[in-house]
């Protein structure tokens, strides 16, 4: 009944699990959710007031289907001052969601017999979407032991002639890790090198800890920027995911694709989202730069009650808002006659009985590892790496 590019379909499990929690929510179960990857904060008063503005001009017809000039100058103006990289607002397309951003650029670069390297762990969705695109996805396996940092290496050690282009994600969802700019200067080389496109998910560049600071591979010449594509999007920096708006930025024959390809699936995203997520980025600066610091404490918090959990392995996270635990420890045990083997199972098993939500890294399409989020108040990550405590201690 269906057709082949969905049989291989796997449901986000990320908003599975979701589904699940709400169920157990609404039947009274009290549960703590440190499995979420959206912000817990209010949106900006700024980006309230774009849509008031918005709503009392009547904007309410069909907009361009790249977005509202103003806004992709916005964004330029941002990518130049943020970013060192120069693009002009034809070269913009503004989607619903960084999700649309990237599946755009995929679907207008990639398909049947083409390979895409994934470094991996990755985001739910790259996969998918390659394969809905045609394309074969190439996972290229990142390590813990060297703080899930991008090898440029084991990318090099992937490349076939079939290659046409790799997403990389920096800060990462979910390893927490923020790329080096060397090896990113080292990946657009072999991208020169070996004519493949890189889409460059920059989502979590605003969230970002210790010092580390965000560099974005289109700006290390123009070469390299002819290979790229620069996706990024309001859903994080901004707390706005529900509102839908993301952009891609890429030279104009590719833009102009990403255009076409939008214009006949969804048209431009909606008029009031993007009106709230111009005013966001005249007007938030300052919420933008207290959420990241309110998310720095947090890192801080869960690592060291983390660190009171015996026989996982993590690496503190220099950016995003997650913690990406190695708990091969744990699989094998048994709690009451039953034996935990997967990171699956042992997800089940905490929000079962800690009534703690965290994320099995089978989503991530690396198994043995939990990822959880602190995107949540101190007293829930408190509460609810307590729980998790007793929940790992009874397993045996
Ligand atoms: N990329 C990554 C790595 C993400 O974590 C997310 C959101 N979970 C997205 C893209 C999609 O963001 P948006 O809400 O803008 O579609």
């Amino acid at each position: 009944m269906l057709a082949e590019r969905v049989k291989t379909l796997k449901p986000a499990a990320t908003i599975e699990l979701s589904t699940k929690i709400r169920e157990m929510k609404k039947s009274g179960v009290d549960i703590i959710s440190l499995n979420i990857g959206e912000p817990d904060f209010a949106p900006p008063a700024a980006a309230n007031d774009g849509v008031r503005a918005a709503l009392d001009q009547n904007i309410s017809k069909y907009g361009p289907v790249p977005g509202f000039p103003e806004l992709r100058e916005a964004i330029c103006e941002k990518l130049r001052n943020d970013n060192g990289l120069t693009y002009r607002p034809d070269e913009i397309c503004v989607s619903a969601g960084a999700k649309q951003a990237i599946f755009n650029a995929l679907f207008a670069l990639c398909g049947a017999g083409d390979e895409v390297l994934l470094p991996t762990p990755c985001w739910v969705s790259y996969d998918q979407m390659v394969n809905l695109c045609g394309a074969t996805p190439v996972p290229v396996r990142l390590r813990l032991e060297n703080g899930f940092a991008l090898d440029v290496d084991a990318v090099e050690r992937c490349i076939t002639p079939r290659t046409r282009a790799i997403v990389i994600n920096t800060p990462n969802n979910p390893t927490g890790a923020v790329y080096s700019e060397e090896s990113l200067r080292a990946l657009g080389r072999l991208a020169v090198k070996y004519d493949f496109w890189i889409i460059s998910d920059e989502i979590y560049e605003k969230i970002l800890f210790n010092g580390n600071t965000h560099f974005s591979v289109a700006s290390v010449s123009e070469d390299v920027w002819s290979h790229c594509v620069t996706t990024n999007g309001f859903s994080k920096a901004y707390a706005l995911p529900g509102w839908r708006v993301g952009y891609s930025a890429a030279p104009r024959t590719l833009a102009k694709a990403i255009s076409s390809i939008q214009g006949h699936v969804t048209s431009a995203t909606a008029s009031l989202s993007q009106m709230g997520a111009l005013y966001a980025m005249r007007g938030a600066a300052e919420s933008v730069k207290l959420m990241a610091e309110e998310y720095a404490a947090r890192m801080v918090l869960t690592g060291d009650l983390l660190d009171k959990i015996p026989d996982i392995l993590f690496n503190r996270p220099q950016g995003t808002f997650y913690y990406f635990l190695d708990v091969s420890a744990y699989l094998g045990r048994r709690f009451d006659g039953q034996i935990i083997e997967t990171s699956d199972a042992l997800s089940r098993f905490i929000l079962e009985q800690a009534h703690v939500a965290v994320v099995p890294g089978e989503a991530f399409s690396l198994p043995m590892h939990l990822r959880l989020s602190f995107s949540n108040s101190r007293e829930n990550i408190i509460e609810g790496l307590s729980r998790m405590a007793q929940a790992f201690a009874a397993l045996k």
